[in-house]
């Protein structure tokens, strides 16, 4: 762990800080006084002038400073979240204002427009501001396309992610309450992407105001480039999100089928080989954060110095390298096919599953194909790989692909007969159903970049806390729905999976209640009474959201994400080279992103025997 001392005191200043998770909630406070708001903004700019910015803040040591500086202002904690967005702006300003306009981003929230009166529709890119003068939006708008910026009216971090990852522009300039800004810390900040942001001055989603001045400030601001770059993602990103662009990919795969055709008349083509070739290569390049062949490429970079993490070009690829990153996605995509007939599911990507569009048969062959595919991507670079590292890559592959059927046949025999769980049989089912593709994604990297013996086995460890964690958090998650899939709240329970959450309340409710939960179950399992569950049974959901807060499993789970996070933490602790290490922090935070619990309503705290 390193850290940086100045007159406040000493911080910590890089990614090496294992601690729970920090959460700023109760400390989202905007000052009300524009001249506290100007004091702590002034504090921090002179709190960062130290700071090494070599590497992107985290939250614990934003979190740190942000505390020195009401400290030294003698204020509140209650303004630590506000706090923490004047370091991190005073942190990468000057590498904002060295971007182009053009190549920035203006995001405005819709909850500044004037609620009564506003004549803007809603488009896919979110409020289509028509500049009626009714409130400081369309001021905004018009200063920042004189400028050059792109401008959105859209709240959310996955479509900005996802606007950064494309190559559209570099640095994002925003407004925003302080709960999106706290979200947008863990997904936007840490992986290196510059931001400004002013908070709005309320977080109540409605005629929301902010200081103006400070937004026609913030979004003019132009120098030359800082001495010292921050190191980030977003160039691997947006290599892994390459892989997937279509001319890419064919050229990648080379399919032996389509000839020249696009994609798009292959699909319609009416001979049967061509259009099957070409429901596998669209299916592959749909939808997805490309997370897992990201980490293949961040990890060869890694091991080699990290140098697409300091620049935008001047460091390559090979093909080799590529396909293996691809063969990754490969096999992922084909387990998403399986699993989506397995579980009759119905929507993937917010398109139909392949089963529900093209028939059972073709779609399990869809599947089959890519895990071929994916095998020959590797298989055919074995002449630049050599022989001994293209057959360890397979033989990972090959150990990933089993044990993630392992665990999925278990979990499927499971549901068969699901009374007899426990948490350790939940948790065997999770570290072999997500912890190996994680585990195959790092080591093809490092193994990649040469010898991997000795990073084997504590990859393997990471990989599994991580992966048990991040199964865990999903089925936290499942009780929060899921809009962009098209997934309702609890549909763990209507398909019958083997849940922790399920886990944790039968070993915790008393006989009368498991048998009530259990029998829930089973009314709704798809090989028994009720065919086809149905997601809008809100009574029986009802019901076993009751007993899993009577059996408190929320907060178990909670808890065990923080236990296997902090586990894999302790690992990263110990890894070398210090740029893979950042790497492995910099998963944790980023895979292991945390919500809000689901709370209990006044429906879930009423007596059990009320609603049965
Ligand atoms: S300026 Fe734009 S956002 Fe504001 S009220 Fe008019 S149309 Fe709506």
């Amino acid at each position: 762990m390193t850290a940086t001392t100045n007159a406040l005191g000493t911080i910590p200043d890089t990614a090496s800080v294992a601690a729970p998770r920090l959460s700023t909630a109760g400390y989202k406070e905007v000052p009300p006084e524009r001249a506290t708001r100007d004091a702590i903004r002034a504090a921090a700019e002179a709190y960062c002038r130290t700071v090494d910015r070599s590497k992107p803040l985290t939250k614990e040591s934003t979190r740190a400073m942000a505390e020195a500086v009401l400290r030294q202002l003698g204020l509140s904690e209650r303004y630590l979240g506000f706090t923490m967005v004047m370091i991190t702006n005073a942190f990468w300003r000057d590498q904002v204002a060295a971007v182009p306009f053009h190549r920035r981003l203006m995001l405005l929230p819709h909850c500044l427009k004037n609620a009564e009166g506003c004549p803007a529709d809603y488009d896919e890119f979110g409020l289509n501001c028509q500049k009626c003068g009714a409130c400081h939006v369309g001021d905004f708008r018009t200063k920042a396309e004189q400028l050059g910026y792109k401008v959105l009216i859209s709240e959310g971090t996955p479509i900005v992610l996802k606007i950064i990852v494309s190559g559209h522009v570099d640095a994002i300039v925003g407004v925003a309450c302080l709960n999106v800004l706290e979200k947008a810390f863990d997904k936007v900040l840490v992986a290196g992407i510059p931001c400004l942001a002013t908070p709005l001055l309320s977080s109540n989603c409605k005629n929301t105001s902010v200081d103006n001045d400070w937004v026609f400030e913030t979004m003019g601001v132009h120098t030359p480039p800082p001495t010292q770059q921050t190191r980030t993602y977003v160039h691997l990103m947006r290599a892994a999100n390459a892989l997937f662009e279509e001319a890419e990919l064919l050229r990648l795969v080379a399919p032996p089928r389509r000839g020249t055709l696009p994609l798009a008349e292959a699909l319609q083509h009416p001979d049967p080989l061509i259009r099957q070739e070409a429901i596998a290569l669209d299916f592959l390049a749909r939808g997805g954060k490309r997370s897992r062949p990201f980490i293949t490429l961040a990890a060869y970079d890694a091991l080699r110095g990290a140098p697409a993490t300091r620049q935008a070009d001047g460091w390559e690829l090979s093909d080799a390298v590529k396909r293996t990153a691809l063969a990754i996605e490969t096999f992922h995509k084909a387990s998403l096919v399986h699993d989506d007939i397995e579980d009759d599911d119905a929507y993937r990507y917010g398109q139909e599953t392949l089963h529900r569009a093209y028939g059972l048969g073709p779609a399990i062959n869809v599947g089959d194909y890519l895990i071929g595919l994916g095998y020959r991507l590797v298989s055919r670079e074995r002449a630049v790989l050599g022989a001994e590292t293209t057959a360890d890559l397979l033989d990972k592959l090959a150990e990933a692909h089993t044990r993630l059927s392992e665990g999925q046949g278990a979990e499927l025999f499971w549901r068969q007969a699901p009374q007899a769980l426990s948490t350790l049989d939940v948790l065997k089912i999770y570290a072999l159903k997500t912890a190996p593709a994680f585990e195959a994604a790092l080591y093809c990297g490092i193994r990649l970049a040469g010898p991997a013996a000795h990073l084997e086995k504590p990859l393997a460890d990471f990989a599994r806390h991580l992966g048990v964690a991040f199964q865990i958090l999903n089925d936290i998650h499942d009780w929060r729905g899921d809009d962009h899939n098209k997934l309702v709240a609890g549909q763990d329970v209507f398909a019958g999976r083997p849940t922790l959450l399920l886990a944790f309340a039968l070993e915790t409710l008393p006989p009368a209640q498991r048998g009530e939960l259990l029998e829930l179950l089973d009314h709704g399992h798809p090989s028994r009474s009720t065919p086809v569950p149905d997601p809008n049974d809100t009574d029986r959901l009802q019901r076993v959201r009751n007993l899993y807060f009577a059996a408190d499993v929320f907060a178990k789970a909670d808890k065990l994400v923080d236990k296997f996070r902090a586990k894999a933490e302790a690992i990263a602790d110990e890894i070398q080279p210090d740029e893979l290490r950042e790497l492995l922090y910099y998963l944790v935070d980023t895979v292991l992103e945390k919500g809000e619990l689901p709370q209990p309503s006044p429906l879930d705290v009423l007596p059990l025997t009320l609603r049965s």
